[in-house]
């Protein structure tokens, strides 16, 4: 707690100042033009490698970035997806995966998920991964296939996410695009899931 405390000192006294004018505009507003679905991992931190900041990324986490479209209670996911492309209109929904996940380990070695009976319910939802599962690529390494289950279940939430019916309707009118994106912690890069070619390619 020490090291949040002493981060949260040193943002008001060398950050806040020289951004007030940005702050005092964002209290009262937001108008962020991408929606970010993303793991709760910690090392997932799309304000780094994005290069993003205050008011620009919409996010809602979860453990292995899932949408859920069986749950027949609202859940926090929907519920945030509805409002950011029905209240605040953003053009982008970006489902991003990422490597090592946790979440998508349990999902290879259910042993993992002894004791976790949330976690376990939760992860149904990623089962379609596996009808999405993408070819093994050697720069994954000895992490081979849990890679290639992470960008399927990529696609497959991806998938999941159109479903939703208020980004259907914004698709259907031609004011947002859906993207699916696979991080790479050790390497930092992105890839992109290419919907022509069906497999995830460089994001550039
Ligand atoms: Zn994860």
């Amino acid at each position: 707690m020490e090291r949040l405390i002493e981060g949260h000192k040193r943002f008001l006294a060398k950050v806040f100042p020289g951004r007030r004018s940005q702050f005092h505009l964002l209290a009262e507003m937001q108008a962020p033009e991408c929606l970010f679905i993303t793991c709760s991992d910690s090392r997932v931190v799309p304000e780094l490698f994005l290069g993003t900041g205050p008011g620009d990324l919409f996010i809602t986490r979860n453990a292995g970035n899932v949408v859920p479209v069986t749950s027949a209670d609202v859940d926090g996911v929907t519920a945030t997806i509805e409002y950011a492309v029905e209240v605040l209109r953003v053009k982008h929904a970006i489902l991003c995966g990422h490597s090592d996940c946790g979440a998508m380990k349990a999902e290879l070695d259910h042993k993992l998920l002894e004791n976790l009976p949330k976690a376990r319910r939760w992860l149904s939802h990623v089962e379609a991964a596996y009808a999405h599962r993408q070819p093994l690529n050697s720069a994954d390494g000895d992490s081979a296939e849990l890679a290639s289950l992470i960008r399927g279940n990529v696609v497959a939430q991806l998938q999941n996410l159109r479903a939703q019916p208020s980004v259907a309707h914004a698709i259907a009118e031609s004011r947002l695009t859906t993207h699916g994106w696979y991080y790479d912690i050790l390497t930092g890069r992105i890839e992109q899931y290419d919907e022509d070619a069906q497999r995830f390619l460089p994001l550039f």
